[in-house]
């Protein structure tokens, strides 16, 4: 735990009636001015917090992690505004270890690393060209999405249809549970994409693998299942394959036409999101949504892909349907995320980070970097959905407002008076 949140946790825990809270209690009525003995609960907390701040206080003679503290500005000198903890909302790609294979590679970011995310894990992988994913079944559905390069991709039915596609930077495909599927990296460099299941604790080192069927069924088992010999059983692969190099496939109409009649043809499992416009557009920048009702076979997994101009902001806004992980693809921005029980973390985020929200909590998105901030929003659910601040401040009786705000009818009017998703600087 770091000094900070160790801080704030004594901070919460600290009883109302000892010596230091009731000085500080005095000091912070003195200060302010105050009369409601809630309001110089809260004014007592954040003139604690802002002395903090002036001074010496905030120096600190040891050594630092420079890297490490430039990367995160806000954790390191968190806002005032921030209080208690919320538990785990970052991680990185570039902190996991790499599973470096002939071929490509994988690292993942599941509960494991991010334990409060129970309901979605994180997989990043790279496939050079012609290399394959071995083929494999899971039991969590698998959501992913093509970062850069070129992909072939196919998945069975339990028709016995077949389904094959090519996919490119900024496209996605899904695979439904149990289905078994595909992955070769295709075009002049292959590929990498991210994949995200609906299980916390999913693993892409624990798969059904077409490997282990094979290797742990009595050879004369597979002489009656498939018709190949002790000899033919003997040249399959000694041990998994996982990833590795292969030749490059024949071309997508080729592929096809060697399926024949068993090519399926109704369901889409890829879904060509490179080229479609945005769902919404506003003077901050843009939100793609994809969710069961313009990609039906994603029935748990619904994503919102955000871009954020340049100090834009995506506004105060939470997820009635679930918590929501987050893939940073692009650019660089911070998060505050609310808690009940007054609780509030704001953290940092680059390209290759994760973010996690905690079901139903607040929190805004705004871009502190020089370019578009560029991030993926998930959630284990067939439809995106959210709930916006200011949607509700312009919705209520102005009375309503002005009673809980303590705001003139001017100000409240001031506040945004449609969804705007992503608000300008
Ligand atoms: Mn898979
Ligand atoms: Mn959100």
């Amino acid at each position: 735990m770091s000094d900070e949140q160790h801080e704030q946790q004594h901070k919460a825990a600290e009883p109302k009636g000892s010596p230091v809270s009731r000085r500080a209690f005095v000091n912070a009525a003195a200060l302010a001015g105050l009369g409601l003995a809630g309001a110089q609960a809260s004014a007592q907390t954040r003139a604690e917090s802002k002395r903090g701040r002036t001074g010496n206080s905030a120096s600190d003679p040891g050594e630092e992690n420079k890297p490490l503290l430039a990367e995160n500005p806000d954790s390191n000198d968190p806002p005032f505004t921030d209080h208690g903890d919320v538990g785990a909302i970052w991680f990185s790609f570039d902190l996991v270890k790499k599973r470096l294979q002939g071929g490509g590679w994988t690292r993942q970011v599941t509960e494991r690393e991010l334990p409060t995310s129970k309901e979605l894990a994180g997989v990043n992988m790279r496939l050079t060209a012609g290399s394959f994913r071995e083929l494999h079944w899971h039991t969590a559905d698998e959501w992913a999405y093509m970062i850069t390069g070129d992909a072939r991709v196919s998945c069975l039915q339990p028709d016995g249809k077949m389904f094959l596609d090519d996919v490119k930077a900024g496209d996605l495909w899904y695979f439904p549970a149990g289905l078994p599927h595909s992955i070769q990296g295709i075009g002049s460099d292959g590929c990498e994409f991210l994949l995200v299941f609906d299980e916390g604790d999913f693993s892409e080192d624990a798969n059904f693998l077409l490997w282990y069927c094979l290797a742990h069924t009595p050879p004369e088992v597979v002489r009656k299942n498939m018709g190949w010999s002790e000899a033919e059983f003997d040249q399959l692969p000694s041990s998994e394959l996982y990833i590795f190099e292969a030749p490059l496939p024949k071309s997508l109409e080729e592929d096809k036409q060697a399926i024949g009649g068993f090519l399926e043809t109704e369901n889409r499992y890829t879904f060509h999101l490179s080229g479609m416009p945005p769902a919404k557009t506003t003077a901050g920048g843009t939100v793609h949504i994809v969710d069961s009702t313009n990609f039906p076979v994603a029935r748990n997994v619904a994503m919102g892909l955000v871009r954020i101009k340049p100090n834009g902001l995506r506004e105060l806004h939470w997820h009635p349907s679930g918590s929501e992980w987050q893939f940073y693809l692009e650019g660089k921005g911070r998060m505050t995320v609310f808690k009940p029980g007054s609780r509030a973390r704001t953290q940092d985020y680059n390209a290759n980070d994760v973010g996690f929200v905690p079901t139903m909590a607040g929190h805004y998105i705004e871009n502190t970097g020089t370019g578009d901030l560029v991030y993926l929003e998930l959630f284990k659910t067939a439809k995106f959905q959210d709930v916006a601040l200011n949607d509700w401040i312009a919705r209520m009786p102005p009375e309503m407002a002005q009673a809980h705000l303590k705001l003139s009818a001017a100000a409240i009017a001031k506040v945004p008076q449609k969804k705007n998703e992503v608000l300008p600087a």
